[in-house]
């Protein structure tokens, strides 16, 4: 069965035309799982519910207001039941759910369990690839379903809340099997489990396919993975071109793109607003100094080095300030960064009260090799 596959495959990349060194590296890429994809559950309304516990089993909704115009960003499962889902109109999702309910979104919060999840990412690898404030890719250089798994335990125990993991050879299965068994699930696609499912499969499930395009391709009669499968390739690749070869090689369980991390942070930054407005120059100064520790492990963590160090100061009238100074080369040395701070913190007027205080590292270099931070090991302490 698999050699025949093999044979099929090479027939299909005979047919796309690819040239040696693609066909190798195709082949080459099935066999080792390097991907982790994981995506938070109904992040937003998640993250309400574990916040307010009365919120809990009940169907929530985070989004625009049903009496303007606005759109459900994230229903909880228990209002997916009654149909509702992202981008539907949130009038629409009141009607189909009277009794939900609606919550505005508090974006500034998300962001920073956003943050605490990216930080754990962090710890198993440097190449993280973030597709969205819940949703990202890890390269991984040792057992990634070790990896995977122990992610999702971490963000279970760190943050409450549970992740959707898939394990795979490429992006495009990986984000599959993160999909596969929605909530809290872990879904490991090998090759020979990839071509089990993949066949069966609906042909919007191919990444990149949205219902424009699932249109077109049923119109030529191509509903399922299978139905592409068999479709006359020389035709297709005339009538879609170069994308063709891409959706072609997904539908026989290939994809070479790379786990994209240069879209990483540029720079790293903590702030925090006063409950009341702050006079006292030793509170502003213990704050900076636990920034500075905070940053400096993130840094440490993602293999960081800071060229500049920049603190932000709001005064009880709104007026900001900010003071930065940078270094000739980029350090991770903790003393370093903190003397820096508090030679911008010298340079501040403190004489009218302040309501937010921030430090922020920029011109980040990244020193690491796209390796591994921490191996992780079966039955070994880990320490945080
Ligand atoms: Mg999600």
């Amino acid at each position: 069965m698999i050699s025949l596959l093999v044979v099929l495959t090479v027939e299909v990349f005979e047919k796309l035309g690819l040239d040696e060194q693609k066909k190798a590296s195709l082949l080459a890429s099935q066999n080792r799982l390097s991907i982790v994809h994981v995506d938070m559950d109904a992040f937003y309304a998640a993250i309400e519910q574990r916040d307010n516990p009365r919120l809990q089993g009940k169907p929530v909704i985070v989004g625009g207001d049903p009496k303007q115009r606005g759109v459900v960003s994230t229903a909880s499962y228990e209002a997916r039941s009654f149909g509702i889902h992202s981008a539907m109109p949130s009038s629409r999702a009141l009607q189909l759910c009277p009794q939900a309910v609606f919550l505005k979104p508090r974006m500034k919060h998300y962001k920073e369990v956003s943050q605490e999840i990216f930080d754990i990412f962090y710890q198993y690898s440097n190449m993280v690839e973030a597709v969205s404030l819940d949703e990202a890719f890890l390269y991984i250089e040792g057992d990634a379903v070790v990896v995977g798994k122990m992610i999702k335990e971490e963000i279970r125990e760190r943050t409450g809340l549970t992740a959707s993991v898939g394990v795979s050879f490429n992006k495009f299965l990986a984000k599959l099997g993160s999909d596969w068994e929605k909530p809290n699930g872990l879904t490991i696609f090998d090759k020979d489990r990839a071509q089990e499912i993949l066949p069966g499969l609906k042909i919007r499930k191919i990444w990149g396919i949205g219902p424009s395009s699932e249109k077109v391709l049923q119109e030529i009669g191509i509903y399922t993975i299978q139905d592409l499968r068999n479709y006359d390739l020389g035709y297709f690749k005339d009538r879609f071109g170069k994308r063709a070869i891409e959706l072609v090689l997904m539908a026989w369980g290939f994809d070479l793109r790379e786990v994209n991390s240069s879209t990483g942070a540029k720079s790293l930054g903590e702030e925090i607003t006063f409950e009341r407005d702050v006079a006292d120059r030793k509170i502003l100064e213990q704050t900076l100094e636990e920034f500075t520790l905070a940053l400096w492990k993130r840094m440490q963590q993602r293999g960081y080095l800071a060229r500049t160090v920049t603190v932000k100061v709001r005064y009880e009238d709104f007026s900001t300030i900010t003071r930065s100074k940078s270094l000739e080369t980029g350090s991770d040395d903790l003393e370093e960064i903190r003397m820096l701070t508090k030679k911008l913190l010298s340079r501040i007027d403190f004489r009218k009260k302040v309501r937010l205080v921030g430090l922020q590292v920029s011109n980040l270099i990244n020193v690491e090799e796209p390796i591994q931070l921490r191996l992780p090991l079966f039955g070994e302490n880990r320490d945080d």
